[in-house]
């Protein structure tokens, strides 16, 4: 433990954001690094606790309890508080493939969990781990590692986000010959085509995926395996396959005015934008634009807080999300306990951007949309909506109850959907006869990944649902083990 007392010496400090205003200026990532020595302070503040609760990675009541590739926390805080980055950088490799992905974009559970989160504001964690990999790329610490000796072997991963990109680092280190398939042009995942550039810019997700060539994994995109390639024939070509190729099949929301133009899912807005972006700074003007209407997002999560900051980048006239649940409260509810994922009230950066230019936080809670209206020319012109309450029956299930006399009439040109994902959405499952859960992913228990077909497993939001880019890690690991074991007998993957 570095400092005895550094938690009662220094106070919270995470890497700040620039100015909204500021960066709404461009499409750039909007952190600031903290120096060195912030850092270190931030690293001295972690107490060493008996039982580090922050790299536990359980879950309690679907709640996620620390860091789920469980990184070795409390030893890369005392490490950076003496200076010893390149140890840190080597005990953060150890656990995480990707640290530069999760500095950036992880909710961070960890910080849920920290110990000193019950009486002061929790260590810094995620600062800390983005600056050990970012200076570790600085320095030129980070460098391709080609394995010693090739099995023979061929594994076949669909699908290059997170859990995919992590099955193939690891597969490739264990020997095998790894290729990854992808639909879209680019590698990445939901990294490239989701989560916009200002929160991770894609030249850093470019990066690894180059190191990962290097180090021998093959990579093929505009290839759709069940439509350019048949899953069966891509099972006969390899000696395993991994299947991880996200669970983005959209939630509708089929009222009336539903085929109004003018209304898009959520992440056919950010795919094109991303993509727009990235072959011609926007010149190609290929992509939904935002650009003085009134926008809409219905659904008040991350992806709607993405739709938030891209639509504001746009120069929206005017904007406002819909939430259909409560507004969070302040602090922790009685029944959310540390060291769960606290849910509280918080302000994350679309919506802060929204404030700096409109005011306000764009968010309105307990909202259900009723239908959509027209212009007489096939365009959307308004919303109409009404408030809800939860109301909890004689089960204990919760359902919306609608408020009389709080029917409401929004200006709406542009709406976006992001009400969250169904499941997988190709027929990669059906072509490959895979059984399915309850919910239409994979079937595939966590931590074996085998699924009802032999030599098939399948990983990160394929299996889980939609989740987080560090359970799509923890999986592609896990995925990655269990195909080595059973391609070689035994394996010494983590
Ligand atoms: C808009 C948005 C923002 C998000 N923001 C965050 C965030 O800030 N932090 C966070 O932790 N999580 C975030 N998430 C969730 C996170 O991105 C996902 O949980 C994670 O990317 C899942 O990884 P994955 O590898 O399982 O799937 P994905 O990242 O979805 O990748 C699946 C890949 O498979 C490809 N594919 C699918 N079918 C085929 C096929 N038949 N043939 C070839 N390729 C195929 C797809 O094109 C895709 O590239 C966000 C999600 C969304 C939608
Ligand atoms: S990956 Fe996420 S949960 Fe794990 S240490 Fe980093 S920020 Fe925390």
């Amino acid at each position: 433990m570095g400092k005895p007392t550094g938690f009662m010496e220094f106070e919270r400090k995470s890497t700040p954001y620039r100015d909204p205003k500021d960066r709404l200026e461009s499409w750039n990532e909007f952190y600031e690094p903290l120096t060195e020595e912030e850092l270190q302070q931030q690293g001295a503040r972690c107490m060493d606790c008996g039982i580090p609760f922050c790299q536990t990675g359980s879950e309690i009541d679907n709640k996620s309890l620390g860091c789920p590739v469980y990184n070795l926390i409390p030893e890369w805080n005392d490490l950076v508080y003496r200076g010893k980055w390149k140890e840190a950088l080597q005990r953060l490799h150890k656990t995480n493939n990707f640290p530069e992905f999760t500095g950036r974009v992880c909710p961070a559970p960890c910080e849920g969990s920290c110990v000193l989160g019950i009486i002061e504001p929790p260590v810094a964690i995620k600062s800390i781990e983005q600056a050990i990999v970012d200076k570790g790329f600085e320095e030129g610490w980070v460098v391709a590692e080609p394995p010693k000796k090739r099995t023979g072997k061929t594994v076949g991963i669909v699908g290059s986000g997170p859990a995919g990109l992590a099955a193939a680092a690891q597969l490739n280190k264990a020997g095998h010959k790894v290729t990854v398939y992808e639909r879209a042009d680019r590698i990445g995942g939901l990294l490239t085509y989701g989560i916009p550039n200002m929160k991770l810019d894609k030249s850093i997700v470019k990066r690894r995926v180059d190191l990962l060539a290097e180090e021998g994994v093959e990579f093929i995109t505009n290839t759709e395996i069940g439509t350019d390639i048949p899953a069966q024939d891509l099972k006969e070509k390899h000696d395993a396959l991994v299947l991880c190729g996200g669970a983005t099949r959209p939630r509708d929301l089929p009222i009336d005015g539903r085929d109004l133009d003018g209304i898009h899912f959520a992440m056919d807005f950010l795919h094109a934008d991303t993509k727009s972006l990235l072959d011609s700074d926007h010149e190609d003007e290929k992509f939904i634009s935002a650009k003085d209407k009134n926008v809409i997002v219905i659904g008040g999560g991350d992806t709607g807080t993405d739709c938030v900051s891209t639509s504001m980048r746009h120069g929206c006239k005017n904007l406002t999300q819909f939430e259909i649940l409560p507004k969070p409260p302040d602090e922790r509810a009685d029944e959310n306990p540390w060291p769960q994922w606290p849910n509280v009230y918080k302000v994350d950066y679309g919506q802060e951007e929204a404030a700096s230019i409109f005011g306000d936080d764009p968010r309105q809670y307990q909202v259900m949309t009723k239908k959509f209206v027209g212009d007489g020319n096939g365009n959307v012109k308004e919303l109409h909506t009404v408030q809800i309450e939860w109301v909890t029956d004689d089960n204990g299930r919760k359902s919306p109850k609608e408020i009389e006399g709080t029917e409401k009439v929004w200006k709406a040109d542009l709406v976006l959907l992001a009400m969250g994902f169904l499941g997988p959405e190709n027929p990669v499952l059906e072509q490959l006869n895979v059984e399915r859960d309850g919910r239409s992913n994979a079937k595939a228990e966590h931590e074996e990944y085998d699924t009802s077909v032999e030599g098939v497993f399948a990983a990160g939001d394929m299996r889980r649902g939609q989740s987080l880019v560090v359970w799509a890690i923890n999986e592609g690991r896990g995925a990655a083990r269990e195909c080595d074991r059973w391609l070689m007998g035994s394996t010494e993957l983590p």
